[in-house]
């Protein structure tokens, strides 16, 4: 039976590092900056990208390359590119494609560090971005873009608004406007939804979250579904020759890898964001326990979200596995399962809301979710703290929102954990 047609458990376990006779069962971690060659012609073709292999850790390495070829086996792509962080992965997947003067839109419910980046850090390198509502029609979408626009971005399953992307339309409209649709599917992981077979040309992933899963190692990871035409006229970068890279043609040199070796060679090359091998080596370990993981977030998340809904002091509870969730059937269209993430508000507001915080037992106040322990986090004064009300309005953050991030700790200890903070405000 072909890897390709093993079900995404035994990838999550078998893809990856494939050991030859004698070597080590396990990934090794190659703690190594660098490669030793026989001849410096050896070494020349690396540089020429004829010879497969390893030069210089800043640029691959053994340990991230095992990891990477598990990344792109899962979503379905041709290749991966994994990152310092999943700040890193979006920024990236962007400046890979739009340079200044360009100009790309994304979808309004956001991670509020992505929000940041785009229309603060991405604009002062002269890349403008739009915040759009994802549910506007289809044809109300396209007034947003213009000659220059290059891309569409989108979260699966939305930090923490957890709003679901409509797959069909956005990539409905990416198409008819020939530009990639970019999806970063963090919370969902490839275990729930897998974007590339939805229509998404482009995956990026903050793998500090569910593919770690334990909260010990911040990275990121960009997987090219190899699908896109970079040759539509829009994308000169793809098509002609790069002179930092002795005139290398992307589209024709890599094919349908253009966009992941150009985001290695020029950009992981250049900024120097590479992960490390030892957070390779851990998120690769979480990723052999992703779908045993993911199933008991969903579990303990639903439980959760029901135990809240029926509760008399709490005011709402967004979850897409409720039916009360606008996207309830969306969900049911395109993900396996819904995550370990909530959110709700306590009547009372954002007072009442943060003695329930402060008065759990179990769940943490972490700035961090999706990982095995259950956390709590209040995002309008955490992580969306740097946002305007506007901004955070747009991005689905009101006042009382708390956001819990459910573990795979047993259902009952949660619930019992949230019972007693409740009675206590
Ligand atoms: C955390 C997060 C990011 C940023 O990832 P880091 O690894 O913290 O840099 C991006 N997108 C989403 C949806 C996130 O949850």
């Amino acid at each position: 039976m072909s890897k390709e047609k093993w079900s995404l458990e035994t990838k999550t376990i078998q893809c990856g590092w494939q050991p030859k006779n004698g070597e080590p069962r396990v990934l090794p971690i190659y703690q190594s900056t660098t490669y030793r060659y026989d001849t410096a012609a050896d070494v020349a073709k690396l540089f020429d990208l004829e010879a497969e292999g390893h030069m210089y850790s800043r640029i691959s390495n053994p340990t991230c390359d095992a990891y990477e070829k598990k990344m792109a086996a899962l979503e379905g792509g041709v290749g991966a590119l994994a990152t310092s962080s999943g700040q890193n992965a979006s920024t990236i997947a962007i400046t890979n494609i739009a340079s200044s003067g360009d100009h790309f839109i994304a979808a309004g419910a956001l991670y509020g560090g992505t929000v940041a980046l785009f229309t603060n850090t991405l604009k002062k390198m002269g890349i403008e971005t739009t915040l759009v509502d994802a549910e506007l029609p289809l044809e109300e979408l396209k007034k947003y873009f213009k000659p220059n626009t290059k891309a569409i971005f989108a979260e699966t399953i939305a930090n923490p608004a957890m709003d679901i992307l409509d797959f069909e339309k956005l990539s409905t409209l990416a198409k008819e406007m020939g530009v990639p649709l970019i999806v970063d599917n963090t919370f969902a992981t490839p275990y729930l939804c897998q974007p590339l077979k939805l229509g998404a040309d482009i995956v990026v992933h903050s793998s500090t979250k569910y593919i770690d899963g334990h909260a010990t190692s911040v990275g990121g990871v960009i997987i090219d579904g190899g699908t896109f035409d970079w040759c539509n006229g829009k994308f000169p970068e793809f098509t002609e020759p790069d002179k930092s890279y002795h005139g290398v043609i992307y589209t024709r040199d890599f094919g349908n890898q253009a966009f992941i070796i150009k985001a290695r060679v020029q950009w992981i090359r250049d900024l120097g964001s590479y992960l490390s091998p030892m957070n390779a080596f851990l998120s690769n370990l979480g990723l052999e326990t992703l779908h045993v993981r993911m199933d008991r977030h969903c579990e303990n998340a639903q439980k959760l979200a029901e135990f809240l809904e029926n509760h008399p002091k709490i005011s709402w509870v967004k979850y897409p596995g409720l039916e009360s969730h606008k996207h309830f059937q969306r969900a049911k269209k395109y993900l396996k399962g819904c995550s370990g993430v909530l959110t709700f508000g306590v009547k009372g507001g954002s007072q009442e809301g943060e003695k329930l915080m402060n008065s759990l037992e179990l769940a943490a106040i972490v700035v961090h979710v999706a990982d095995v322990r259950t956390s709590v986090l209040h995002p309008a004064s955490m992580t969306h703290r740097q946002l305007s009300s506007e901004e955070q309005i747009a991005a689905g953050v009101s006042p009382d929102l708390i956001r819990v991030s459910v573990g795979i700790e047993n259902i009952k200890d949660i619930i019992s954990d949230f019972n007693q903070a409740l009675e206590k405000i």
